[in-house]
């Protein structure tokens, strides 16, 4: 079942004199619960693809739907709407808010949604469970990105987006946060998409897709995903 497709979608950024292409006319399928990962150099347009796929951003021309329902149509407060319940977002710098403890951070997500799953629940699942009265201050770079994680999960989103997630974090670390990720795609059935610009992290995707100057230049299909290593 395809969850989201892009149909010729094109996004330019007009600063003064200047446009810069940050897609190209680029088409894509994404099918429900699959875990895709995205490479590609800095400034290859991977961002930008991702905030157009998450409803920050509007396409310049093109169609994106989600769920069969035209994005560009949504109009305001169908974007804000489909932002908050169907998406969920994992930032490399984490993006806690620092005077609420971890609880409180994945509890502000929980009231936005009708149905969230127990906070306790997902912080048990992202091993947190010693550490949700702390503050964002008091625990380590993979503390906070596993509190981000139970923040953007526990809307139990159709879509979790994932922005470098390891970008800031050593490897060990890192391939703990992917475990946690794949985890989530596996028993949540939650459809996940990672940036990154660290090429081993595609081996744990069943499809890769390459970007650069504002295309897909290739796209891998993995038969057996592994841990990266
Ligand atoms: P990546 O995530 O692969 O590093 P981006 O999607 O961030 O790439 O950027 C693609 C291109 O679009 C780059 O040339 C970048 O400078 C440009 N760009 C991205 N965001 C903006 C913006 N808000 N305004 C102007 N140019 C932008
Ligand atoms: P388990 O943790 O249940 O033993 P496996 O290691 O057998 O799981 O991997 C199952 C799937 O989970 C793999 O096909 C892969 O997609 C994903 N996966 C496992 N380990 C990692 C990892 N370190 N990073 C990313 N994905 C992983």
């Amino acid at each position: 079942k395809v969850l989201m497709s892009l149909d010729r979608v094109t996004k330019t950024y007009i600063m003064g004199e200047v446009k810069v292409e940050a897609l190209k006319e680029t088409s894509l399928k994404i099918t429900e619960g699959e875990l895709l990962v995205i490479l590609g150099p800095s400034g290859s347009g991977k961002s930008t693809l991702l905030n157009i796929l998450g409803g920050m951003d509007l396409a310049s021309s093109g169609q994106v739907s989600f769920n069969g329902s035209n994005l560009s149509q949504a109009g305001d407060s169908g974007l804000t709407q489909y932002r908050r319940k169907d998406v969920g977002f994992v930032f490399q710098f984490y993006n806690l808010i620092p005077d609420l403890t971890a609880r409180e951070n994945v509890e502000l997500a929980a009231n936005l949604v009708e149905n969230p799953l127990p906070v306790e629940e997902v912080m048990r699942e992202v091993g947190l469970e010693d550490r949700m009265d702390h503050f964002p201050s008091q625990m380590s770079g993979g503390e906070q990105q596993r509190v981000a994680i139970a923040r953007a999960a526990v809307k139990n989103p159709r879509l979790l987006l994932c922005d470098e997630p390891t970008g800031a974090l050593d490897y060990r670390t890192g391939k703990l946060i992917l475990e946690l990720l794949a985890r989530i795609n596996r028993e949540r059935g939650s459809t996940i998409i990672i940036i990154t610009h660290n090429t081993p992290i595609g081996a744990m995707a069943r499809r890769v897709i390459k970007m650069g100057s504002g295309s897909i230049v290739e796209i891998t299909e993995n038969q057996s995903p592994v841990s990266p290593e």
